[in-house]
C-alpha cells in the first residue's frame, strides 16, 4: 500500500509522473526503445529537453525576459562553487545571508574565491527564524539566499530590496508559490524535491549578468558553455530531466504555479492550525518564517514521543523524523503531497491528544 510520504527529499513526486515515468523506461514514446537506452542526440530527447527548458521559463513566468533555463548535474551543491567561479571578480565580493546549513555550505564555497560578506545570520537560535532589516553591500558582485530553509523549516516571504545581482538557492520551495521571478538573476534548485527525481538541478540565469567575472572558468564550470551547448554540454541525466518534464506537465495542467499556491497554503494552513491548537505540540519555526514546504515541530513531553511514533507508523505515514540538527519532526508537504495525506497526520495528532 502506498505510504503518506512527508520525506525531505528526495520525496513524493505526483502519482501520474511515477507510472508515465515507470512506462517511459519500458516503452518511451512507443518507439520500442526504453527512454534509458535512447541517445541524449535522438530527436525524442531533444524535444524533451527543449519543452523541459521553455516549461521552466513559462511556469516561472520568465520567457522572453532574457533567461536560460539549464538541466545541470552534481546538485545544488555544485552550484555553490559554480555561483563565485561564474560571478565573483577576481578581488571583488560576494554577500550572502546565512538562514540555515545550505546557505553556510554555500557561504564556505563562496569563502574559497574571495571576500564573502555575511549579512545576517540566524545561527544563533539554531536557524530558528529568517533575518531581516541587513544591509547588502552595493559593491558586492551578488547577494545570495536561501528562500526555503528545508532543514529548520524557515522561508523567507519579503525579499531584499538591492540593485546588485540576487542569486537563491530555491532547493526546496521553486514552482510552490507565486514571486516575481525576474527580480532574481539566477535561480536553482536540486530537481529531488518539487520538480522530479535526483540528478539534475535547475539553474535559470539571466544572460546578461554572466562573463563578467574576468575568470577563467573550467568548461563544465562555465554557465554561458552551457546555455550555448542548450543544456547538453555533456550527456544529460537523461532520465532525471525526462521525470521533471512530466512533473512540470502536470503541474502546468494543474493550473501552474498560481494554483498550486492556493493548494499548498490550505496544505500548510491545516497542519499548523493542529500545530497551534494542540497542546501536546510546538511548532520549531518563528511563526512569521513559517515555511509552507517543511513543517517543523515538536512534542512537548518527549514522554509521548514512543506512543506518537508508534501511532503515525500505523497510519502508514513515512519520513517525518526531523532533521538531526533539529530533532523532533519534520513533515514535508511538497506540491505532489495531497492535502489527504495531511489530514491523516493531523488525526494521529488528534488522536494522540485523545489518548494521553
Ligand atoms: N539547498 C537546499 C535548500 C537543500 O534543501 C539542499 C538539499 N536538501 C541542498 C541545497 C543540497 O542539494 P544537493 O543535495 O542537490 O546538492
Amino acid at each position: 500500500m502506498k505510504k503518506h510520504n512527508f520525506s525531505a527529499g528526495p520525496c513524493i513526486l505526483p502519482q501520474e509522473v511515477f507510472e508515465k515515468s515507470a512506462q517511459a523506461i519500458l516503452n518511451f514514446n512507443n518507439s520500442g526503445l526504453s527512454i534509458l537506452e535512447i541517445s541524449h542526440r535522438s530527436k525524442d530527447f531533444v524535444a524533451v529537453m527543449d519543452e523541459a527548458r521553455e516549461l521552466v521559463l513559462e511556469l516561472l513566468d520568465l520567457k522572453g525576459k532574457g533567461y536560460q533555463a539549464l538541466f545541470l548535474q552534481g546538485g545544488a551543491s555544485l552550484e555553490f562553487l559554480m555561483i563565485p567561479y561564474n560571478l565573483m571578480k577576481e578581488n571583488g565580493k560576494a554577500a550572502y545571508l546565512d538562514s540555515g546549513t545550505w546557505a553556510s555550505g554555500a557561504i564556505k564555497q563562496a569563502k574559497s574565491f574571495g571576500e564573502t560578506v555575511v549579512v545576517a545570520s540566524s545561527k544563533d537560535e539554531n536557524y530558528s527564524y529568517i533575518p531581516k532589516n541587513y544591509e547588502i553591500p552595493s559593491d558586492a558582485d551578488y547577494f545570495h539566499c536561501t528562500s526555503n530553509n528545508t532543514i529548520f523549516g524557515t522561508q523567507i516571504k519579503s525579499f531584499p530590496q538591492t540593485d546588485i545581482p540576487v542569486v537563491c538557492d530555491m532547493s526546496s520551495d521553486i514552482f510552490s508559490r507565486v514571486l516575481d521571478f525576474s527580480k532574481f538573476d539566477i535561480i536553482y534548485a536540486g530537481a529531488q524535491k518539487n520538480m522530479g527525481p535526483a540528478g539534475t538541478t535547475l539553474v535559470v540565469v539571466k544572460e546578461e549578468i554572466l562573463g563578467k567575472s574576468g575568470r577563467t572558468i573550467p568548461n563544465m564550470l562555465d554557465y554561458q558553455q552551457h546555455i550555448a551547448k542548450e543544456s547538453m554540454y555533456n550527456t544529460p541525466p537523461v532520465f532525471a530531466v525526462y521525470t521533471s518534464l512530466l512533473t512540470l506537465q502536470w503541474l502546468k495542467n494543474l493550473g501552474g504555479v498560481p494554483a498550486i499556491e492556493k493548494l499548498n497554503n490550505e496544505k500548510a494552513a491545516l497542519l499548523y492550525n493542529e500545530i497551534d491548537r494542540n497542546p501536546l505540540f510546538k511548532g520549531v519555526a518563528a511563526t512569521e518564517d513559517r515555511s509552507n514546504m517543511n513543517v517543523t515541530f515538536v512534542l512537548n513531553n518527549p514522554e509521548h514521543q514512543e506512543t506518537f511514533d508508534k501511532m503515525w507508523k500505523e497510519a502508514n505515514i513515512s519520513g517525518i523524523n526531523g532533521h538531526r540538527s533539529v530533532g523532533g519532526y519534520r513533515a514535508s508537504i511538497y506540491n505532489a503531497m495531497p492535502i489527504e495525506s495531511i489530514q491523516v497526520l493531523v488525526d494521529v495528532m488528534k488522536k494522540l491528544e485523545e489518548n494521553v
